[in-house]
């Protein structure tokens, strides 16, 4: 599996009669990293939802190299390569560390499990521990792996950040940008935190009340 290329052409969609998204045009090339920036509630989150199959959609196109992931349900969507880590760090509070890793999934590859314990030590450290005794950091990194062990080729991360102490942050962001690194997948990060995103970032997307109203490199801005 390599990392896909992400074409998104004049998108709208919301929430039942709401439209929140006002034709939104993105291309992303296979193995890119973009940082998708903007104010609070300008439709960041919707954006990764509805390319996950999570909103309403009204119109326009989601290409993923080629495949139209609008005609796909979510679970498709998934299978077809994508991999949607959430702003809200879902996780099984009364699981273990690794049942919440292993959760959903019919084998129990252990090789993946130690290539995410590799990713983030602290992890196979409280492989025992409950999801619910986690702290936030812990939580994004266990969401992150369960994410990753699926193997998409299009990442799509939302505000992992949000909330974290700066040394977390810090391990977090250096994760990710190992991650992308290895050319296996497509990453686009929302993220608040300018120098986290730029650090990141080949490629940066401002929206604005739904719309795309900047976009180029981050020593353009
Ligand atoms: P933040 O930076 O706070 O995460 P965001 O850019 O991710 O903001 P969204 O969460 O996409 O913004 O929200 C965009 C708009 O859609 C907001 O007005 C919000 O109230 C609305 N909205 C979000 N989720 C829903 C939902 N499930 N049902 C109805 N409206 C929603
Ligand atoms: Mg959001």
């Amino acid at each position: 599996m390599s990392a896909a290329k992400l074409e998104i052409t004049e998108l709208t969609a919301g929430y039942g009669q709401t439209r929140i998204l006002e034709g939104i045009s993105l291309s992303v090339p296979a193995a890119g990293r973009t940082a998708v920036l903007g104010r609070n509630g300008v439709g960041k989150s919707t954006l990764f939802a509805t390319i996950a199959g999570q909103t309403r959609r009204y119109g326009g196109q989601i290409l993923m190299d080629g495949q139209d992931l609008t005609a796909m349900d979510g679970s498709a969507r998934a299978r077809a390569g994508l991999g949607f880590v959430p702003q809200n760090r879902a996780i099984f509070k009364s699981l273990t560390v690794e049942e919440n890793l292993f959760a959903g999934l019919k084998e129990r590859p252990r090789g993946d499990i130690e290539e995410a314990y590799a990713m983030f030590p602290r992890l196979k450290e409280r492989r025992r521990n409950m999801g619910g005794q986690l702290s936030g950091g812990e939580q994004q990194m266990l969401t992150t792996a369960r994410t990753i062990l699926g193997r998409p080729r299009l990442l799509l991360l939302d505000e992992p950040l949000e909330g974290l102490a700066p040394v977390i942050c810090d391990e977090l962001m250096a994760a990710f940008t190992e991650l992308a690194s290895t050319g296996r997948m497509t990453v686009l990060l929302v993220e608040q935190r300018l120098k986290a995103a730029f650090d990141f970032a080949d490629h940066v997307v401002i929206l604005e009340r739904g719309k795309v109203v900047w976009t180029g490199t981050p020593g353009d801005l």
